[in-house]
């Protein structure tokens, strides 16, 4: 997608703290955090949402992703959020699938 910005931050196009960049997915800091570990796991190829992937397969690789990223922070003992808003009532405001892991304060329910 040309004028996607999670597709230009995966061609380099455009900068981005980059945390880890695997063949299948990449993980990179938010640029506009709400909370003081505010990360971005996005599949390399461009998915509009959940609902747009045709491979269940990358599903599985970018939770698995998650687990990965939380283990290396040391995030699991104290906890963490993984957020996929959806849509516009979901708040989605980037149209390329995306999970945030949300940690490092205690995190408010029911979300506004
Ligand atoms: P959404 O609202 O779609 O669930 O989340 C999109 C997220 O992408 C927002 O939290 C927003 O701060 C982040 N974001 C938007 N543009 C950029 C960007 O150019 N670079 C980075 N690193 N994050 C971005
Ligand atoms: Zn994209």
């Amino acid at each position: 997608m040309n004028d996607c910005i999670f597709c230009k931050i995966i061609k380099k196009e455009i900068n981005a703290d980059i945390v880890k960049d695997e063949t299948d997915w990449m993980c990179f800091q938010d640029i506009n955090p709400k909370a003081p570990v505010h990360l971005l796991i996005i599949p390399k190829t461009h998915y509009d949402n959940l609902h747009s992937v045709n491979d269940d397969l990358i599903i599985v690789k970018l939770m698995n992703g998650v687990k990965t990223i939380v283990k290396e922070l040391g995030l699991e003992k104290k906890g963490y959020r993984v957020i996929v808003n959806t849509g516009d009532d979901g708040g989605q405001t980037v149209s390329h699938l995306h999970l945030h892991i949300l940690a490092k304060r205690p995190l408010g329910w029911p979300p506004g």
